[in-house]
């Protein structure tokens, strides 16, 4: 059992030494793992704390161009890691993002501001206080569930990050708008979301699933072992995972 690709790959394009990892050391790396597609997928532009931005997705665009005709035994590829930074489903992918990235990625970020004061308050005080009050949780879990669904329909995104991770979603009715509007969820292999219970959810649907190494050093790139304990706890079937190599 191996991973085909790893989409979910940080680099040194990260701010703040978040990963300190060269693309040729990340795409040398890939190699040696016998992955055959990697997508380096920085923290989106609105990321304050380690977000990248469209110069360096620039810059990215053209190192992994380079790349791409020095290693032609591995597709290279150029992803983001957007952020979810409104309730109406807006996103951090600019057309800078559309024009460079091969796949798109989003997920839910605490290092953001929200659109908005209320958007603020109900994404970090109302998240935080629901933890300890059910019906606040529930509250919660049915807007932040809404504003990934609706940014699904915004913007042609492939594959929604650790999904469940960082505030409360509904992962029934997210794999249900995932499976509608064709966008894959992740099994994370550095955060527990999707969890075993949440593969189990999310599998009663059409839905694809994806490992993600979440990689931010070069030994972590193509490694699987804790996303592949959940998916056979949970008895996901190995053809529902798009990465993944018998
Ligand atoms: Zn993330
Ligand atoms: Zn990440």
């Amino acid at each position: 059992m191996k991973l085909y690709s790893d989409y979910h790959i940080h680099s040194k394009y990260s701010k703040n030494g978040h990963c300190k990892s060269e693309l040729e050391e990340i795409v040398k790396t890939a190699i040696d793992k016998g992955l055959k597609e990697i997508a380096v997928s920085d923290h989106g532009i609105k990321h304050f704390i380690y977000g990248t931005s469209e110069k360096n997705i620039i810059k990215a665009r053209k190192e992994i161009d380079i790349l791409k005709e020095k290693y032609p035994e591995i597709n290279i590829k150029l992803g983001i890691e957007a952020n979810l930074i409104s309730y109406n489903g807006d996103t951090d992918i600019t057309q800078v993002v559309v024009d460079n990235c091969d796949i798109i990625q989003v997920g839910i970020h605490f290092g953001v501001l929200f659109k908005g004061l209320w958007g603020n308050i109900r994404f970090f005080k109302l998240n935080f206080i629901g933890r300890f009050i059910k019906p606040l949780r529930e509250y919660m879990t049915g807007i932040n569930t809404e504003a990934l669904i609706r940014s699904m329909d915004k913007y042609d995104i492939d594959i929604i990050t650790h999904p469940g991770d960082k505030v409360p979603v509904d992962i029934e009715r997210l794999a249900k708008a995932a499976e509608r509007t064709n966008t894959a969820l992740e099994i994370n292999n550095s955060h527990r979301h999707l969890s075993v219970e949440e593969i189990k959810i999310a599998s009663k649907y059409k839905v694809d699933f994806y490992i993600g190494s979440d990689a931010h050093v070069c030994e972590a790139i193509g490694e699987f072992t804790d996303s592949y304990d959940r998916i056979k706890k949970a008895g996901l079937k190995i053809d529902r995972i798009i990465n993944l190599e018998v």
